[in-house]
This record gives structure tokens, sequence and C-alpha cells, in this order.
């Protein structure tokens, strides 16, 4: 397959009429297909064929949409480039020789590329925003509990949902309306109290923005590329001429927002990921008598080197001792990021920001550097932090290569972001 959106390309037909019939969709690779394999992007799961499909999956087929293959992405979610995959790097269809984002690089290629009408993404820290962004396309991260994961191999699970990407908001709102609502299979989700004011998310995608009023947190500018700004205020311009106010607010605890989700992101990471032993689930490195052994050398064969690495940071920050200075620090630091994002939301319709500070990189550019990319999510993960819902639409470009616009706001309040978002994409 032509850029490596694919990891596995395998059709799976709907159950017949729906509001997706005659209409493709890709879905990433960590959400479960019965009989079709699911390999989260990594050795470990090379060979796993799930028996059972994810509530997303079922409400697809249901929907009549036809599934067209399990997309590459970052091993188990963890990644902002889909570069940490088993299988290899997708190439962004948008600007060739880049990144098409992570950690649902494939699915958002997938739609750019024209390859799927439809994809579902998972962001746990800005999965499904950053790819949207950097391959110019939109992509929904729902309310925390507006999607089941049931069937979602979990990396996060405090922070992540599955979402739709599109080439127009409207689109992704038909998608997200197939999705949405409550699973009895996952206790987490619940019934979207702002729902009622619209019948469907598609029928939100109105354009109207009069009357709108936009908070700019100015925090989420700072240290951005030129040129990605530059962007964000020529769309911030376009709200404004059909009739929307914006004013800058302050979130001042976002500040410490990336060093926080990656403590607890790690931390859930490591406890997630503690199953794959080769026993339980996973590639098997032999056994020889010694069940340590045999685990530890499962683990060193099937993990990748980023995994690894969220592994032993994760269970490092939960071990006796160092607990409260480092999970409790930051479960304190989430509540602080969702007070700030409560105060701005009480004096604003909406919270928009540019989606990633800079342009997608260029492939192999930024490999060895951890941190730098961990710095990348400046802006996607406060959001996760906060349980929020958000949306990315393209906003044109710098120097030729895709900039994301996000807009944030109020829990279950998705209706509001697809209304001010439908009148840029
Ligand atoms: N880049 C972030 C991370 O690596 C986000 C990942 C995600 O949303 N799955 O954790």
């Amino acid at each position: 397959m032509s850029d490596n959106i694919y990891i596995t390309e395998e059709t799976i037909e709907g159950d017949g009429e729906g509001p997706l019939s005659g209409r493709t969709v890709a879905v990433k690779d960590n959400i479960s297909t019965e009989g079709v394999r699911t390999t989260c992007g990594s050795k470990m799961l090379e060979e796993y064929v799930p028996p059972y499909d994810a509530t997303v999956v079922r409400r697809l087929e249901e929907s009549g949409a036809t599934i067209v293959g399990k997309t590459n992405m970052d091993e188990f979610g963890m990644g902002t480039t889909t570069e940490t995959s088993y299988f290899g790097p997708t190439d962004n269809p948008a600007a060739p020789g880049h990144v098409p984002g992570g950690s649902s690089g494939g699915s958002a290629a997938a739609v750019a590329a024209g390859e799927a009408d439809l994809a579902l993404g998972t962001d746990t820290g800005g999965s499904i925003r950053c790819p949207a962004a950097f391959c110019g396309v939109v992509g929904i991260k729902p309310t925390y509990g507006l999607v089941s994961r049931y069937g979602l191999v979990a990396y996060g699970n405090s922070l992540e949902q599955i979402g739709p990407f599109a080439n127009s908001v409207e689109e992704a709102a038909q998608l997200l309306d197939v999705i949405a609502g409550p699973d009895e299979r996952d206790a987490t989700t619940r019934e979207a109290s702002g729902r009622d004011e619209v019948d469907s998310y598609a029928d939100a995608a109105t354009g109207d923005v009069d009357d709108l009023t936009i908070g700019v947190p100015t925090e989420l500018l700072e240290g951005a590329d030129e040129g990605v700004v530059e962007a964000f205020w020529d769309a911030i311009g376009a709200l404004e001429d059909e009739g929307a106010d914006y004013h800058e607010v302050s979130l001042p605890s976002v500040e410490h927002a990336v060093e926080a989700y990656y403590v607890i992101a790690m931390s859930e990471a490591s406890s997630n990921l503690a199953r794959f032993d080769g026993v339980r689930y996973g590639h098997s490195g032999g056994y020889d008598g010694n069940w340590n052994e045999a685990f530890a050398r499962a683990r060193e064969e099937g993990f990748g080197d980023e995994v690894k690495r969220r592994i032993l940071l994760g269970t490092y920050a939960l071990s006796a001792g160092y607990h409260d200075k480092y999970y409790k620090k930051a479960q304190d630091a989430r509540a602080w990021v969702k007070r700030d994002f409560d105060e701005a939301l009480s004096e604003a319709d909406v919270l928009a920001s540019p989606t990633m500070p800079v342009p997608p990189f260029e492939l192999g550019e930024r490999l060895d550097d951890p941190l730098q990319l961990y710095l990348a999510d400046a802006n996607t993960v406060p959001v996760n932090l906060a349980d929020l819902p958000a949306i990315s639409v393209p906003a044109g470009e710098t120097d030729g290569l895709p900039v994301g616009f996000q807009l944030v706001g109020s829990a279950f309040d998705e209706a509001a972001l697809i209304r001010a978002a439908s009148a840029l994409a």
C-alpha cells in the first residue's frame, strides 16, 4: 500500500442500510475488530486477532459503513509522528516527506489521501488532533465519556477517547453521531447533557458563528512557530468576519500540563501494558523453566524503545516512596488545569489555539529527541487533562505545510464546536 497507511487491509462490510451506507471508514489498529488482526502498531500484537468487536466497530457495522482497513499508528498510541510503529513510518499525503502526525497518523493519512471517506482514531493527549492538523483534515476529540472505549486497547484510560476524522466538519459530525452515546459495556460513558439542543451533531454544522464568543488563551500562542501563529490569526479574522468576537484569556496552569500529562499517561500505561507478557496476551519469547525470565524475554522482544521508556518511567512514578512526589502532584495539576478551563469557558463559548505549535516535521527529523516531541503536545494535552471536547480544522499553510486550528468547548457541548468549526471547514 502506498505511504504505509494501513497495517492490515481487509474489508468488513456493514450490516445493511444506515446513515453511513456506501461510506468507507478506516479504523485505527488499537480498536478491536472481530476476526481481523489488531496490532496496536506493535510486534507484541503482530498476530493478535480479537474475538470480539469494539462497540464503535459494532455501531459502524450497524450504520451500514464499510470498514476498509486497520491503520498505522505509533506503538500503543505512544508518539506524535507514527514513527514508533513496528510496521514503519507513514508518509504525509498532504506534505510528502513529512510525518503525518501521531499517534493516529494512518487514519488521518487515509482520509487525506482519499483512501477512505472517514476514519476513527484515538486521542489520549492529542493523537486525533495532531495528525488532523499535520494532514490537513478535520479531527474531533470527544468529551471523556461520550464515546465507548469498550474494545479499545488501553494506553492511558483516564485520558483517552475514540473520535472521527473526515474532510469536512459535517462529515466528521456524521461519524460522531454514529459512535456517540452510552454503552452498558463502558461504565464511564453517559448521555450527553448538551445533546438535546440539536437532533444530531451533523445538524449543528450550520457555520453560524453570529454572536459566538471565542477565548484565546495567550499561553497557547507563546513559543509557537511564527507561520503557525499567522495562520491562526487569519482563521480568527475569518470567524470575526462572520460575526464572532474574540477576547484573550489566561490558563496559567497549562505551563505544567505537559509534565502532568506524561506522568499520568506513563503511570497508566505501565499498568495497562502489564497484561502483555506472552502468556495472557502477546508475543511469546519461549519458556525454559523460569517464568520471570519468560515474561522479561517476551517484553524485551515484543516492545519497542518508546514503549519500554514509558513503562519504566511510569513504574518509577508509581513506586513506593515516589507516588506522592510524582503521581499525586500530577493529579493536583490536572485538577488545576480543569479549574482554569472551567473559568475561561464561563466567559466564552469556545476557546481557540493553534492545534500544534509547529508544522509537520520531516520524516526521521525528531526520532532521537523524545523530550522535544513531548513538548510539541503543549496545546493538545491540557484538553485531555480537563476531559473536554476539542476539534482541529485545517487553517491554511505555512511554507506549504498544513496548519491546524483547535477549538475547545465545554463538556458535552460538541455541538458548539461543530457549529463554530463548520464556518472554517
Ligand atoms: N503524543 C502524545 C503521547 O505520545 C499523545 C498520544 C495519544 O494521544 N495517544 O502520549
